[in-house]
């Protein structure tokens, strides 16, 4: 996972999500901090915001997934979900992809929620394929073909 070609701030991002050390709103409860409010803000499933309701099990965090063509397979455990996933997506850049779209997601919830964003699949998009093309510019001459290749399958 670390030799992943993604940004300094995207792979403390993602060690975070992976320690569930995230502020996910149940992580706050956890914490004892108070909220109005600790329900998923992607979403009207009315589920506690945790770090696993939030990426994998959210309708919206789904939708991005399928879009993504990234398959997960919940009767896995953390490492095994992951690595059968990476398997399944037949590409190198599979860690690329899902450090960039889970970033993506975190980031439009942080919208959603201190800024009242309205939730917006498009915008998830968006921010995914700008920080994606960014990626573009840092990548190894062998890796961006591959890098390139994926992103003209995308629209
Ligand atoms: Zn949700």
């Amino acid at each position: 996972m670390w030799k992943s070609c993604c940004r300094g701030r995207h792979k403390v991002f993602f060690w975070l999500l992976l320690r569930d050390r995230l502020n996910t709103r149940n992580i706050l409860r956890r914490k004892r901090r108070y909220l109005d409010d600790y329900h998923c803000a992607l979403c009207s499933a009315n589920t506690e915001e945790t770090l696993f309701h939030l990426f994998f099990e959210c309708s919206f965090s789904q939708w991005c997934w399928r879009f993504l063509n990234v398959r997960w397979n919940f009767n896995l455990m953390d490492m095994d979900m992951l690595i059968q996933a990476r398997k399944d997506f037949k590409s190198k850049i599979f860690i690329e992809v899902v450090i960039i779209a889970a970033w993506a997601i975190w980031t439009h919830r942080n919208e959603v929620i201190f800024y009242g964003t309205h939730i917006s699949l498009r915008r998830w998009k968006q921010l995914f394929r700008d920080e994606f093309s960014l990626l573009l510019h840092r990548a190894k001459p062998t890796f961006k073909l591959e890098l390139q290749t994926w992103l003209s399958s995308f629209h």
